[in-house]
């Protein structure tokens, strides 16, 4: 139900709790961290219950070492809340990773047609489809991340914020949005994607407001917008005017 995202010269577990708990307000019963360290696969920690519970597990985001990362507080749609339900989820060989906020219609069509193509399943959700939908075209067009994203939209029906990292793709954070909230914000050679303002208030008031089925690509301190032909799309930074 929260989601949110770092790439920058910092620590990312921390930076990423901390924004998970700006976003508690909005309900949650499991929540988890992806965090990679350069171009290494990310680490992925998840737990049932409260944040305090991940950040038991994590040492207060200590344990997992890297400057970019996702992070996710679920209220679960479809699967029950449980470790294997939360998230992030990722292709078995971690090429692709992500958080996601919203309900996908026809994830039991597509989760059809990727068990036919040869992927397993090991939740119950339908965010666990959108993941290896995307790196079934991922793989199957060998785009880049932008064209992975395009294709899956095309095909998913339903809403997300979904916020991805690529194996291919260290420092970097792709975020595509329909019909659940997401924004991003620009710092000092940092980038931060969450589900709302107060998530990210204490780092940056520099915001953009990304549209439906838009996808924004997160580098260090710069953020470009695609639109579903892939072609880049203009968008005003807004400064917020007040305080967390
Ligand atoms: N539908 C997804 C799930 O049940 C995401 C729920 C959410 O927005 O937290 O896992």
């Amino acid at each position: 139900c929260g989601i949110v995202g770092y790439a920058g010269e910092r620590q990312a577990a921390p930076i990423l709790l901390d924004g998970l708990a700006k976003l508690e307000y909005r309900g949650y019963d499991s929540a988890g961290l992806a965090v990679r360290n350069g171009a290494s696969d990310p680490e992925i920690v998840k737990a049932k219950g409260r944040l305090k519970a991940l950040a038991e597990k994590t040492n207060d985001g200590k344990s997992l070492l890297g400057d970019c990362g996702i992070g996710h507080t679920r209220w679960a749609t479809h699967g029950e809340p449980s470790v294997e339900n939360a998230h992030p989820h990722c292709s078995d060989d971690k090429n692709v990773v992500a958080v996601h906020n919203g309900i996908i219609e026809n994830y039991q069509e597509l989760k059809d047609k990727l068990i036919r193509k040869g992927y397993q399943f090991y939740s119950e959700t339908d965010t666990e489809v959108a993941v290896k939908l995307i790196d079934y075209y991922y793989k199957k067009y060998e785009g880049t991340p932008v064209d992975a994203l395009n294709h899956a939209m095309i095909r998913i029906r339903g809403s997300y914020a979904l916020a991805v990292m690529f194996k291919d793709y260290p420092e970097e954070i792709y975020v595509a949005r329909k019909d659940s909230p997401m924004i991003l914000g620009l710092g000092d050679g940092e980038s931060y994607l969450a589900s709302d303002v107060p998530a990210i208030l204490k780092y940056t008031k520099k915001v953009y407001y990304i549209g439906n089925l838009e996808i924004g690509r997160l580098q260090k301190g710069n953020i470009t917008f695609y639109n579903l032909d892939g072609d880049v799309i203009e968008k005003e930074l807004v400064e917020i005017k007040w305080d967390a």
